[in-house]
């Protein structure tokens, strides 16, 4: 229309105002308004609580016509529709979980022009006659909310995602406006393809949290590593995420057998436990929740004061948006991951095996070494983390554990070696826990089966600990020169690693996992 941009955006001001009670907008958000104002196409970066939502809502509301906004989760929806609803707003969702009556009182609402904001899903979205009968409506936007889950490249792809491409055909002239908290470089140019938007602007936030505390340690005594972070932290919610549903359960009845109020949340409980565990969670009270990465899409609860990991994720952008659920609030919170050689040699075992595509393989690879590096680095922890979503933090964070207490390294080049021997002499098949008593001479039901201790490296690591063998043979693993094979995580060597640190042609430089570090990483700094 003849609608200048300064008039649209003090309406849209004037929204953000009225109906939002924000004095002004925050960081990106202006401009996003603008570009969506303008009836251009946009995508914005912003990480959870960064406020997307004001960048489709106030436009919705400035602009003439209804908002539809494509969400991947009911509870997403129901949330959004319910804080709308607060502000005087009439918005609706159609869902599966919707009745046919509800359904068609929101049809009511749309035909009348009185809805202002509809949340569908894309499924719901793409059913019979959907698309007809919104065509008919004008619509002042279309958001597409949580837009990494269009991109095989992201991690958490939804087919049905990709039919949104064909929303310009059926809505010419809409603005879209694509939102996510998680996307490389890589899912960004993936995003704006797979939605037919070559032209949208990319509006990316910065992804630094100050007030996250990251830090990672190998696992000594996970149990004691865990309650002693818990411990720390005994107001608001803690998050600990495990690998597998059984160790939510198992986890979660320790520790409620040791006075925790801890529930276990994963994706095979039923939709009624499921629905009485988030109340739990939200209702504000004191609350551990042991889960799997089923936990995630729509936690918004601002005191989760601490995140720990039971087991490491598979790529940092899982691991960003998992911490991320600490410290909404803005307060001080503190993330703690325990990780092990096993756990690292067993996810590329895992994805050696899938079925899945190569190509699919190949970035899965290229994350979880992105993951592995992350895990192992001696640096500046904060400063890693941004570094994997193209961010460069000018100076160390200063507060991750790796800049509260600098890590010590050592020439482990001697070790490494008796390592690769001990492991090249038993056969290759044998766990950490068999090569670390053969590297210490110590004689066990096993050494004596298997005739170990005839050895020549029988015993020749009796001068180190237990503990430090179990680091270096950690640290080989993340370096690619040794791999697990067979089901009981037998160790091998990966030949193009391991022989030039065998002939002694490559230092190995490794970082010392003192006692001291062990325990110092799982309490918050003082
Ligand atoms: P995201 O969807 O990015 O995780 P939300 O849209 O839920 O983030 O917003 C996070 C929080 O920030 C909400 O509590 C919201 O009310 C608040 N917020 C968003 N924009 C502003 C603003 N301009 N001024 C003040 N608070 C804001
Ligand atoms: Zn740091």
């Amino acid at each position: 229309g003849l609608v200048t941009r300064g008039t649209a955006m003090d309406r849209a001001h004037a929204v953000l105002r009225e109906t939002f009670g924000f004095s002004a907008f925050r960081g990106l958000q202006e401009a996003a308004v603008a570009r969506v104002m303008d009836g251009q196409d946009t995508l914005v970066l912003m990480p959870t609580g960064g406020g997307k939502s004001v960048c489709y809502q106030v436009p919705g509301l400035a602009r003439t016509g209804l908002a539809l906004v494509i969400s991947p989760l009911i509870a997403l929806m129901q949330d959004q529709v319910a804080a709308l609803r607060q502000l005087g707003v009439n918005a609706a969702a159609l869902h599966s979980e919707l009745d046919p009556d509800d359904a068609s009182q929101v049809w009511t609402e749309i035909n009348a022009g009185r809805l202002k904001f509809l949340y569908v899903s894309p499924e719901r979205l793409l059913s019979p006659g959907m698309i007809d009968r919104l065509a008919r409506q004008e619509l002042a936007l279309i958001a597409i909310d949580e837009a990494h889950c269009v991109s095989a490249w992201g991690h958490d792809f939804r087919p049905e995602y990709r039919a949104l491409a064909s929303l310009p055909a059926h809505f010419p002239g809409v603005p879209r406006i694509a939102l996510t908290a998680t996307a490389d470089e890589r899912t960004r140019e993936d995003i704006l393809g797979a939605l037919g938007m070559p032209d949208a602007e990319r509006l990316v936030a910065s992804f630094h949290r100050p007030n996250l505390h990251v830090a990672a340690t190998p696992k000594a005594s996970e149990l004691r590593q865990l309650t002693s972070m818990l411990d720390a932290h005994r107001t608001g919610a803690s998050i600990v995420y495990c690998g597998s549903r059984a160790k939510t359960e198992r986890v979660a009845a320790t520790l409620a057998g040791q006075g925790w109020p801890a529930i276990a949340f994963h994706a095979g409980l039923s939709p009624m436990e499921k629905r009485a565990a988030l109340m739990r969670f939200r209702s504000g009270e004191r609350i551990v929740v042991v889960a799997t990465i089923a936990f995630g899409m729509g936690i918004d609860r601002p005191d989760v004061r601490c995140v720990v990991h039971l087991d490491m994720p598979a790529s940092p952008e899982g691991y960003y948006q998992q911490i991320g659920r600490a410290g909404r609030d803005g307060e001080p919170a503190h993330t703690l991951l325990l990780y092990g050689g096993e756990d690292m040699a067993r996810a590329r075992h895992w994805l050696d095996q899938s079925q899945a595509p190569e190509s699919e393989r190949r970035v899965m690879s290229a994350r979880l070494e992105a993951m592995i590096a992350l895990t192992e680095t001696t640096g500046c922890r904060t400063q890693a983390l941004l570094a994997c979503f193209g961010e460069v933090l000018p100076a160390a964070c200063g507060h991750c554990d790796n800049c509260a207490h600098p890590v010590a390294s050592f020439d482990g080049t001697d070790a490494a070696r008796k390592v690769l021997s001990a492991i090249y002499r038993t056969g290759q098949r044998f766990g950490a826990v068999h090569v670390a008593s053969v590297l210490r001479g110590k004689s066990t039901d096993m050494t004596r089966r298997h005739q170990h201790e005839g050895l020549s490296v029988f015993g020749i690591g009796k001068d180190r600990s237990e503990q430090f063998w179990r680091g270096v043979i950690r640290q080989l693993i993340a370096r690619g020169a040794v791999m697990t094979v067979g089901d009981y995580n037998g160790l091998a060597l990966d030949e193009r690693v391991a022989r030039p640190i065998l002939r002694g042609e490559v230092p190995v430089l490794l970082r010392e996992d003192t006692e001291g570090a062990l325990k110092r990483a799982a309490l918050p700094d003082r």
